[in-house]
């Protein structure tokens, strides 16, 4: 069955968030009601390019060797999902933007690798551009769509910047999206297979900057700068705030610095044309996504998988009984806080000190009561578990492949350009 594929990962969105608006959200609900919805779909790490390498590879990060933004660029052992459509004669098209640079190696396979200015969103003229490259798409197509509205500063229609349409500017930016989600969706083919996900969730608060887009409509290049400009501008005052020691802003706001479920829980949906809709309840991963991808479309390829495909879980078979997964923050981070989860528990932990966390999740969801000195025994059983996933050795600490002084200098130039910090 070799049908396009279009493929979208939205930065930041929350699963749990989703949920609660979903009602709200016209086109987000119109896909979850005809797609495979997977409800407990984890990230295996809260930083978008490990993130983004898990989902385009099917292995975790020790394996596919993307670690963080910067450092490693992916296994040239590891193969991609583009390079496998790509092979099995799909054109294979990315629209990406963010950290996601060619340096870390995430375009490995693909024919065309866009990366856009974080300012060349969905609400702008380059947004139209893709959807209508969307709607254009030729047999075989594999169309890969990183949209990132979701993200500090994040974008809100002026219609939707009320309070009706949510308390924070989180969710109007969600609402907003969905606007755009339909003319995705509506550009697509019938026939097409739609997947969504997220790279990992957000914290976020009530009062935070924003980009009001009501004035986009021709993008023209004066409006791209004044955008460019408030963009950085909200950036900065960030970057000011962090440097004058209000670190704890950045805990609360973004990503990348624990692996609580709101910022590892992601939504995903599998859109498979004559395949009838479902929640599906198992546990998953991102690792997942590629396995299942390639069993559907009946290709066989030897991949060194850590996922499995999730077509044997349709019918509520549990797959795993843990994911892994990992936090490393969104700069340069020193100590790599690495997990598991079940469907029960939250285990994490830090390799080189005394850093531990257990969290029954049943009892305690919002993750505020560590009981790992309680249950000294389940932790000890649960990091075993980690470790057996993670093959996390000292001395491993990625497979992938070095990224040169010089690329990692430029690498740094761009991530502060995006506001991302030591
Ligand atoms: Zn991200």
């Amino acid at each position: 069955m070799k049908r396009n594929i279009l493929f979208i990962v939205i930065d930041c969105l929350r699963q749990d968030i989703l949920e609660k608006n979903i009602d709200n959200l016209p086109n987000f609900k119109r896909l979850r009601d005809k797609s495979l919805v997977f409800a407990n779909a984890f990230a295996t790490c809260s930083t978008t390019t490990p993130s983004f390498a898990s989902i385009l590879t099917g292995q975790y990060s020790m394996n596919h060797g993307v670690r963080t933004h910067h450092g490693h660029r992916i296994n040239p052992e590891s193969k991609t999902l583009q390079e496998v459509l790509s092979e099995n004669g799909y054109n294979t098209y990315a629209e990406v933007t963010g950290p996601l640079y060619v340096n870390v190696g995430i375009n490995k396979g693909f024919k065309r690798y866009t990366h856009r200015s974080r300012v060349d969103t969905i609400f702008t003229k380059k947004g139209q551009e893709i959807i209508n490259a969307i709607g254009r798409l030729d047999n075989l197509s594999f169309f890969f769509l990183h949209l990132w509205t979701l993200h500090i500063p994040r974008w809100i229609l002026k219609k939707y910047n009320n309070q009706e349409f949510g308390d924070s500017p989180y969710e109007r930016a969600l609402k907003s999206l969905d606007d755009k989600l339909g003319e995705v969706l509506d550009a697509a083919a019938k026939e097409d297979i739609i997947i969504l996900t997220a790279d990992h969730g957000e914290g976020f608060r009530i009062h935070e900057g924003f980009m009001n887009v009501n004035k986009i409509k021709f993008g023209s290049d004066f409006e791209r700068k004044i955008l460019l400009l408030k963009s950085k501008l909200i950036t900065l005052r960030g970057r000011i705030l962090h440097k004058l020691g209000f670190r704890q802003t950045r805990r609360i706001i973004g990503h990348g610095y624990h692996v609580f479920d709101k910022l590892i829980h992601v939504p995903l949906y599998m859109h498979i044309p004559g395949m009838n809709p479902k929640e599906i309840n198992v546990l998953c991963s991102h690792v997942d996504i590629m396995p299942t991808i390639l069993d559907l479309l009946k290709i066989q390829e030897r991949c060194n998988f850590d996922g499995k495909s999730l077509l044997g879980a349709v019918a509520g078979k549990e797959i795993h009984d843990a994911v892994y997964c990992e936090a490393v923050g969104c700069g340069f981070a020193k100590n790599v806080l690495v997990g598991v989860r079940t469907k029960k528990y939250k285990y994490c932990c830090q390799l080189n000190n005394d850093y531990e966390k257990l969290y029954d999740l049943d009892a305690d969801p919002q993750e505020e009561t560590n009981i790992a000195q309680k249950y000294p025994e389940l932790a000890k059983q649960l990091k075993n578990k980690m470790l057996e996933l993670s093959r996390e050795r000292a001395d491993d600490f990625s497979k992938g492949e070095k990224i040169s002084v010089k690329e990692e200098k430029a690498i740094k130039k761009q991530l502060e350009a995006l506001g991302y910090f030591d």
